[in-house]
């Protein structure tokens, strides 16, 4: 059984070799990707997040997915453009509750310059002013909206791949795989850390997990954090119907991310929800080591923070400061 004790971070695995890793049996998969999660960060100290959605629903674009898109009758109400203060009242809160990283969201399919972009500026400086790791996902990006967010103190932008480039074109038609990769380019030029995973559970084969991956882990440098999604199938939306996936398929994600990007903050993101104590344990132990808490993620419902800060403190696990960088 190939080892990856000692496996330096790399940007050249193949689809082989992540292959090789996503199928080795499921208890020594964990042990590997419980090793190198020692090798490289602090196994005792997770991450607490928290994301508010700042503008919700409207989108224009179609990812099958999403119960923000205006072309899916969804239960989910259209709202505009949050206020600065608002923001900065629930950044706050989310503060004192233990969180490091405030992410905001957008349902736009790309940043305007506009007013309202006007305001997510202002929002970002007073958010990187409370000493919190500011994250934004907006949509599509410029070089210059970009830089412009880096200036204001944005330290992280999100723009997830969703898939594998093969699948994508089942999911979302609106966009291409090529306009995502270029918005991380500008990310990545402007000078900010990159957040960019997927979701699984939308009918993808197991190549596609793999291939997901694969364009992840071939990025140089790594993306700085990996969320991994369990899509939440909401009604109304071309995926309602779809079966959950087993928990063994979200380790194995989680531990392929791990072993591949070792250094990356791998984040256990949406549908923490359905998941039992020991599940999650499970998740951690093949090296997750984040999660959104606050009893909402975007538009759907969440574990709140104390139920977290019980987990956490079950599991003899501590939250990590904001900036600390991996070992
Ligand atoms: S771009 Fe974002 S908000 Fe719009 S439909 Fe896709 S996931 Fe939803």
């Amino acid at each position: 059984m190939t080892s990856y004790q000692g496996t330096p971070s790399k940007n050249t695995w193949t689809r082989e070799e992540i292959a090789g890793i996503y199928n080795t049996p499921i208890l020594e998969l964990i042990y590997q990707a419980a090793t190198v999660h020692r090798q490289h960060n602090d196994p005792s100290e997770v991450q607490v997040c928290t994301l508010l959605s700042v503008k919700t629903g409207g989108c224009p674009e179609d990812c099958a997915y999403c119960p923000q898109a205006a072309r899916y009758h969804t239960e989910v109400k259209v709202h505009k453009l949050m206020e600065v203060d608002e923001v900065l009242g629930k950044a706050q809160e989310a503060k004192d509750s233990g969180s490091t990283r405030f992410c905001m969201g957008a349902a736009w399919r790309e940043v305007r310059d506009n007013r309202d972009f006007d305001k997510v500026i202002d929002m970002v400086k007073g958010v990187n002013a409370m000493g919190m790791e500011v994250c934004c996902t907006l949509g599509m990006l410029s070089p210059e909206q970009a830089q412009k967010l880096k200036d204001a103190g944005l330290y992280a932008y999100n723009h997830n791949l969703d898939t594998s480039k093969e699948f994508y074109n089942d999911i979302i038609t609106t966009r291409t795989y090529d306009d995502r990769l270029d918005t991380l380019k500008h990310v990545r030029k402007a000078g900010m850390t990159i957040c960019s995973g997927g979701i699984i559970g939308m009918g993808e084969s197991i190549e596609d997990r793999i291939g997901l991956i694969y364009m992840l882990a071939q990025r140089k440098p790594h993306p700085e954090s990996v969320p991994i999604n369990l899509l939440i199938p909401v009604q109304g939306t071309p995926l309602q119907e779809r079966q959950s996936v087993p928990i063994w398929d979200m380790v194995r994600m989680i531990a392929t991310a791990r072993i591949t990007m070792p250094k990356a903050m791998v984040r256990l993101s949406a549908g923490r929800l359905e998941r039992s104590l020991e599940e999650q344990a499970l998740c951690f132990l093949a090296g997750a080591n984040s999660i959104f808490s606050g009893e909402k993620l975007l538009t759907r419902p969440n574990p709140d923070f104390d139920e977290d800060e019980k987990m956490l403190k079950l599991f003899g696990l501590t939250q990590r400061p904001a900036f600390a960088s991996a070992l």
